[in-house]
């Protein structure tokens, strides 16, 4: 692979996360195979190029000034099942890893169908849902450094807690992962998914750009509450607006920018701040050149 595989300069990130928001990356790949996510990787750094690896796009504010190096979008899609372990590579969806599971009878992994984005995107932020999350049934996974070194990291050394890992903030990737059900009923299985994709269509905005709960809940409390409390739903800066539906989320209502959601997040943290003293932390993870 060489410099001209990394294909044209200046694609826009917009279309690649579920906002719609978010400049050019200096260089674009997709990967398609675990040798073009390991080969792209050694180019980059023989390049002295940064990395940023791009699952679904489901839980990042992209700066409209877009994100410089390479941007390699993880379309690797592969999927195993033995006994009660599922396999997936990285740039598999996560829902797709739960209508492997049931297909197969292995139960415990329904909620993944609920969460967007990419194996590789939960292993890297724990992502959960209907009080089940990564941690609780990653076996393993496997990674690989700037450096191209690999190895696998058993899930007790990934420093995970509430939407939390080790791998924040390093450019560690995740090439594959193991996960954990339990032997069970397949007709069980897809009932409970198929319940909680109903639950989720009546509680959240799905039909405007959106990127999922925007700040995590404070302990022993609810971000929605507090920021529905502050009378904060419907509030727009720009196009971008608090979700009248759901008030932990932002939507891209009317062709927002970046700096239109990040005007919005620290409106709504200021507020909450004053009225209930509560410090929200963003859940969505704001990338690229601010
Ligand atoms: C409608 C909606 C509902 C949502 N509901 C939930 C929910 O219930 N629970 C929940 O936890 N989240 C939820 N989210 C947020 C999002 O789905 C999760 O955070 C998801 O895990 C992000 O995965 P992704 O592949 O889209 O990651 P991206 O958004 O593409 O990237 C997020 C971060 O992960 C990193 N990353 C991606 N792939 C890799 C890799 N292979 N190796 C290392 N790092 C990688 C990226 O570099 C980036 O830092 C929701 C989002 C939406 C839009």
């Amino acid at each position: 692979m060489t410099m001209t595989a990394f294909g044209a300069r200046g694609e826009s990130l917009a279309p690649h996360t579920s906002l719609r928001i978010g400049g050019p990356a200096d260089f674009f790949l997709r990967v398609a195979t675990e040798k073009d996510l390991l080969d792209a990787i050694q180019v980059a750094r023989e390049n002295e190029l940064s990395v940023f690896v791009l699952g679904g796009g489901t839980n990042l504010l992209v700066a409209d000034r877009g994100i410089r190096g390479v941007v390699l979008q993880n379309g690797w899609r592969e999927s195993s099942v033995d006994g009660d372990i599922v396999t997936a590579s990285s740039g598999t969806e996560l829902a797709h890893v739960a209508a492997v599971a049931a297909r197969s009878g292995v139960e415990g992994l329904e909620w993944m169908a609920t969460v967007p984005g990419t194996v590789g995107g939960a292993v890297h932020g724990n992502a959960g849902a209907f009080g089940g999350e990564t941690a609780d049934v990653l076996v393993d996974a496997e990674l690989v450094d700037m450096n191209g070194d690999t190895w696998t990291a058993r899930v007790d050394e990934l420093g995970y807690s509430y939407r939390t890992s080790s791998l924040q903030r390093t450019p560690i990737v995740c090439v594959r992962a193991r996960f954990r059900g339990r032997t069970g009923d397949r007709a069980n299985a897809v009932k409970r998914i198929k319940e909680m994709a109903n639950e989720r269509i009546k509680k959240q905005p799905l039909a405007q750009p959106n990127t999922g709960s925007i700040f995590r809940n404070p302990p022993g409390d609810h971000a929605g509450r507090l920021i529905e409390a502050a009378g904060l739903k419907g509030k727009a800066i720009g196009g971008a607006m608090v979700s009248p539906k759901h008030a932990n989320f932002i939507v891209n209502a009317n062709g927002a920018t970046a700096d239109d959601v990040r005007a919005l997040m620290a409106l709504v943290q200021g507020e909450v701040a004053k009225k209930f003293n509560v410090k929200l932390v963003p859940e969505v993870e704001l990338v690229g050149d601010w």
